[in-house]
């Protein structure tokens, strides 16, 4: 469980779900971790924390600068993100903005923020959050499946444009992740307990995710045993996709 000794990584969203097992789970395997998220008080201890709306230039600006005050940055884990629970037309501008300034934005600055870094060292690995709604279309979800088409489109295309500088990109897709995120959406509901079994009723592994599971496939792709994949997708959806 030492695989990560001597690497420094960057997760985003560190203080929630998959973002924080993550950190859990780098801090475990050795590596040094910097955790950034709106707020501070959930990121784990042991790791560097620091506040920044991904979605502003200047507040990553500003936490890539702290982060990288620390030590060089080799891992960049871009997973914070929000959702959207509208078909297109119920979709206010706003509403489609704020999930595509998080989701794809996010992800754009944080990288542009820190590739050049890791361009200067000669290596460095990313991993974006994206989703199986980057590739799938889910009712009432526009937006956030447009946004996280995006991001496995952006994923490629870091991955092609500095793959011989020593980069790898990579995206994970999960399906339905039993972390805070869902938690929201079924006390949305009229019957959770009813929507929760639903949820699990179209899954063929029979449940949901955890969070931990995703960030085990996350740690995957980031760790040199991944060395030869870059610009994929790693679907962790319990088989949603396949049926
Ligand atoms: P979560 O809501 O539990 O955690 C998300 C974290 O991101 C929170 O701590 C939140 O404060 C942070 N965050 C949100 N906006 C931010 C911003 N502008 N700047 C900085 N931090 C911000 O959700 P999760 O389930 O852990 O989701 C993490 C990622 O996984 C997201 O990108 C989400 O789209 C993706 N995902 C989740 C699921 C799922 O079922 N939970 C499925 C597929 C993909």
């Amino acid at each position: 469980m030492d695989d990560f000794r001597g690497r420094r990584a960057i997760v985003t969203g560190a203080g929630s779900g998959i973002g924080l097992e993550l950190v859990r789970g780098l801090l475990a395997r050795g590596a040094e971790v910097v955790g950034i998220d709106l707020a501070t008080d959930r990121i784990p201890d042991g790791a560097m924390r620091l506040s920044a709306d991904i979605s502003q230039v200047d507040q990553v600006d500003e936490a890539v600068r702290a982060a990288l005050a620390g030590g060089p940055v080799d891992t960049l884990f871009n997973n914070a993100g929000i959702g959207s629970t509208k078909n297109l037309i119920d979709c206010e501008p706003e509403e489609w903005d704020r999930v595509f300034s998080v989701n794809v934005r996010g992800t754009y600055l944080m990288s542009r923020a820190v590739i050049p870094q890791m361009l200067e060292a000669g290596s460095g690995v990313i991993v974006n959050t994206a989703s199986v709604a980057g590739s799938i279309g889910l009712p009432d979800r526009a937006a956030y499946c447009a946004s996280k088409g995006a991001v496995i489109a952006l994923t490629k295309q870091i991955a092609v444009q500095w793959a011989k500088a020593g980069i790898r990109c990579n995206c994970i897709c999960p399906g339905t992740v039993d972390s805070p995120w869902v938690g929201r959406l079924l006390s949305e509901a009229s019957d959770p307990v009813a929507h929760r079994e639903q949820l699990i009723a179209r899954q063929p592994l029979g449940r949901l995710g955890t969070p931990s599971e995703v960030a085990d496939a996350a740690l995957y792709l980031a760790s040199d045993a991944a060395s030869f994949i870059t610009g994929s997708e790693l679907i962790i959806d319990g088989g949603i996709t396949a049926a």
